[in-house]
């Protein structure tokens, strides 16, 4: 598969960029919005069985839920509808020498379980046309791009008690099952800020295991499934400021 940006800024627009912890410090800092996206699943036997299961484990903070323990995963990415606020009218990256590590990566995928396809990125055909091959055996071929995506895979690992504890400050404390969709909530940034300075001072990442989580179950058929398992099933999700999006929506 070969591979060339061809510079149409289609990847600027209408996604949210997923940002490490120091990355949406620093995008909150810059003024910018982000939207804090959560999943999980119960801890089970099939874990120790299912590669794509423990890759997401990884990335996980394992919290207790009811009468049992859940994998919790957040995303804290920059809120884009529309063009990204550092697009300039050139179709430029304003913030090029510093742009988050997803945008260095696209249209590669982070997760090694999710083959890249074409078809699911934005770039137009053209870009698939030319340049240097860009994957061979489903690894990037260029050695610089393999290091950007295994550092992104690790910040995911490093950053997840903390961001787990920013969001216990921020009363975020649902998350939707992992293969459905993502709860989603909008802090304001200024709380964002201050929390994100609180777990760093009073360490408060260390204690975010010991917080319990609940799970949005948006169906009878799935709140049965999990009530089951002694899940602890969240109340209504707007009561916590809290929406939901199916997976098919996601972006
Ligand atoms: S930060 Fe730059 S590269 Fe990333 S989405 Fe925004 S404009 Fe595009
Ligand atoms: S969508 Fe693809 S070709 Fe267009 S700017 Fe983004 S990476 Fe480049």
């Amino acid at each position: 598969m070969r591979f060339s940006c061809v510079g149409c800024g289609k990847c600027c627009n209408d996604h949210h960029v997923p940002l490490t912890l120091s990355e949406a410090v620093q995008w909150a800092a810059d003024g910018g919005t982000l939207i804090v996206l959560t999943e999980g699943f119960l801890d089970n036997e099939r874990l120790g069985l299912d590669p794509a299961l423990q890759h997401a484990r990884r990335r996980s903070l394992r919290v207790p839920c009811g009468s049992t323990h859940a994998y919790v995963a957040i995303t804290f990415a920059a809120y884009n509808q529309g063009p990204c606020r550092n697009l300039d009218e050139n179709l430029m990256c304003r913030i090029y020498e510093r742009r988050p590590l997803v945008c260095r990566i696209y249209p590669m995928e982070i997760n090694p379980h999710i083959p890249l396809r074409a078809e699911r990125k934005d770039c137009p055909p053209q870009a698939w046309e030319q340049g240097p091959l860009l994957i061979h055996g489903g690894k990037a071929v260029d050695p610089a791009l393999g290091e950007l995506i295994e550092r992104s895979r690790q910040a995911d690992r490093d950053d997840i008690a903390a961001k787990a504890a920013i969001c216990k400050l921020l009363g975020i404390r649902t998350m939707a099952l992992k293969g459905e969709g993502f709860t989603a909530f909008m802090p304001n940034m200024q709380h964002f800020l201050q929390a994100a300075v609180r777990v760093g001072e009073l360490d408060l990442a260390a204690a975010a295991e010991q917080q319990p989580w609940s799970l949005h179950a948006p169906s009878e058929a799935l709140v049965a499934q999990l009530e089951e398992t002694g899940a602890l099933i969240a109340a209504a999700l707007e009561q916590h400021n809290l929406t939901y999006i199916p997976l098919r929506q996601a972006s």
